[in-house]
């Protein structure tokens, strides 16, 4: 490598620690090696953080086979029984999905969403979820994502195994943080609110909603589905959130004195 080129991209130590804020989110695995393989795979890229929502088996000796020599990352994953356990201080949620769904997200291509990462505030957390073998991300944890990710694929077979999406991923990961030469991905200084303070927020809008009578509840249709995915694409901090909680609270009490 010439000074250049050294100059341009960052030491392995700088590569770790941007890494480091990354969680890699499976959920409801059903099968035990591909949560080994799925360590294999962040470990050979420099990623660390496995969380697993609710596996079906795990601990397992098929796990630990498949994860040949990063058992490391399966001792030290964190086991979940809800998402939003797995979630707590997340500021940037990614879902990864093979195919596209009936309320569209944004949805963003693998390279781009990488870079959207790195380019995040230092420190902050971030998540990717995968979905089950089966049938992916269900409707609700789709609603708990930013965004959405896609690999391109072959059109007509474009579902890759989980631990190979989590292998593709985990590369662009990589590559955005060792930054080509001349082009780093610097973080922003801008901080979006975690998911915990998010739900805490739908929350209270939905309860104003059925308050003020805008929400039906026996007739809901996509109503909070379409705000989350509303309010996700703005990524509001605590200041913006502060303004949206005191409307909401305004709206309630006057509701009240009616
Ligand atoms: N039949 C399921 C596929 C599940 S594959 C579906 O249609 O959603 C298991 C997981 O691997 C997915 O939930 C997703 O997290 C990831 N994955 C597989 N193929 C992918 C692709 N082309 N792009 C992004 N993620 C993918």
């Amino acid at each position: 490598m010439n000074s250049k080129a050294a100059q341009d991209t960052r030491s392995e130590a700088q590569v770790a620690a941007r890494l480091s804020s990354i969680r890699v989110v499976l959920i409801n695995t059903t099968h035990p090696g591909n949560i080994g393989a799925t360590a294999r795979a962040m470990k050979v890229m420099g990623l660390k953080q496995l969380h697993l929502v609710t596996p079906k088996t795990f601990p397992s000796a098929d796990a630990t086979a498949m994860a040949s020599g990063a058992d490391d990352l399966l001792q030290h994953a964190v086991v979940h029984d809800s998402l939003e356990s797995a979630l707590a201080g997340c500021s940037l949620v990614l879902g990864t999905s093979a195919r596209l769904r009936s309320l569209p997200m944004p949805q963003m291509d693998l390279r781009k969403a990488a870079e959207s990462v790195l380019a995040e505030h230092v420190g902050q957390d971030i998540a990717i979820l995968f979905g089950r073998e089966r049938y992916g991300l269900t409707n609700e944890e789709i609603q708990c994502c930013h965004q959405l990710v896609h690999i391109d694929t072959n059109p007509d077979y474009g579902s890759l195994n989980l631990a190979q999406a989590v292998q593709v991923m985990s590369y662009e990961l990589r590559m955005a943080a060792v930054g080509e030469s001349g082009k780093q991905v610097e973080p922003s200084d801008w901080v979006p609110v975690d998911a915990g303070q998010m739900e805490l927020f739908y929350a209270h809008l939905e309860q104003t909603l059925l308050d003020i009578q805008f929400l039906n509840p026996d007739q809901p249709k996509r109503l909070m589905a379409r705000l989350r995915r509303l309010f996700n694409r703005a990524r509001p901090d605590q200041n913006e959130i502060n303004i949206l909680r005191g409307i909401l609270a305004a709206s309630q009490r006057a509701k009240k004195q009616n």
